[in-house]
């Protein structure tokens, strides 16, 4: 309970309720030192107390919180979109009988998975939008998410394209190292992002919410040390040892499919969660107006 009342902006106020330290107006930036509590912002008559409580989601510019609803939500349509192309697409091309009618659904698989990966991309830069005051500060968390998820999409793309082109030896080498530079690049936004949604889900405040970000987010870390330490092991083991490492990889897998399906349960967590705080931010900015 403490932990994450302890992020919400305290702000030290003297005997007679006026704001004793530096804080800008969450609407327009002004400083509010040394005004009452219960006036209001004289550069744009916002309530002052709002600014006080301004680190809730609720009380936030309701433009920049309803773009945290959009783009998580654009995120959901993305996995959906990917998940539905990998195994609608992947039983399409297995079950058609000629080989034209295999290729064609290949080509609306293939599609189907660059729309996802757009509304992906799209969605997770909505989400990482800066907020538009400096009532709250910016976090690492949020440019870290916002550059390296947009970076391993340009890499993604980059050797999407040069791999028609590539042939030789050297080629392969580029494309296999600017791979695994998407891949990091991936993991450490990833990451990044839910550490920043984690920040989000304390303004709401929703201590659950922020639980179940953090058991999501060790898990992944413990799954990335796992396939490291499960490929290893794989890789040095001989006769019994690789049944040992197959069963390994076999608990592996599902445990990965677990993770997935509660990063997904989380992120339309995050959706609702969102809609409605930008839903009250909207009324309460319409109210102080
Ligand atoms: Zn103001």
């Amino acid at each position: 309970m403490a932990r994450y009342e302890s992020s919400i902006q305290r702000v030290p106020t003297d005997e007679y309720g006026n704001i004793a330290a530096e804080l800008p107006c969450i609407a327009c930036g002004y400083n509010l030192y040394s005004l009452n509590t219960e006036t209001v912002c004289p550069e744009c008559g916002m309530a002052v107390g709002r600014s006080v409580m301004g680190d809730y989601l609720k009380y936030c510019n309701p433009n920049w919180v309803s773009k945290l609803a959009t783009g998580t939500n654009l995120v959901v349509l993305g996995i959906v979109v990917i998940f539905l192309a990998a195994f609608l697409g992947g039983a399409m091309v297995s079950a058609s009988n000629s080989r034209g009618g295999a290729a064609g659904a290949a080509i609306i698989m293939l599609i189907a998975i660059i729309v996802g990966r757009l509304l992906l991309v799209i969605g997770y830069f909505i989400l990482t939008a800066r907020e538009p005051t400096k009532a709250s500060g910016d976090t690492v968390a949020r440019l870290l998410a916002r550059w390296c998820l947009f970076g391993s999409f340009l890499v993604e793309v980059f050797n999407q394209v040069a791999a028609m082109q590539v042939t030789g030896l050297s080629g392969l080498r580029l494309l296999g190292i600017m791979a695994i530079v998407g891949s990091v690049l991936q993991l450490v936004g990833l990451f990044a992002l839910l550490v920043y949604l984690r920040q989000l889900a304390r303004r709401v405040p929703d201590a659950s919410l922020v639980t179940n970000t953090s058991i999501v987010l060790w898990g992944w870390v413990i799954a990335i040390i796992g396939m490291f330490v499960v490929g290893f092991a794989a890789g040095a083991s001989r006769g019994s040892g690789q049944d040992a490492a197959a069963g390994l990889a076999c608990m592996g897998l599902i445990y990965i499919l677990v993770l997935m399906i509660w990063s997904l349960v989380l992120t339309l967590w995050y959706g609702r969660v969102f809609t409605r705080a930008s839903k009250e931010a909207r009324s309460s900015w319409a109210r102080a107006m």
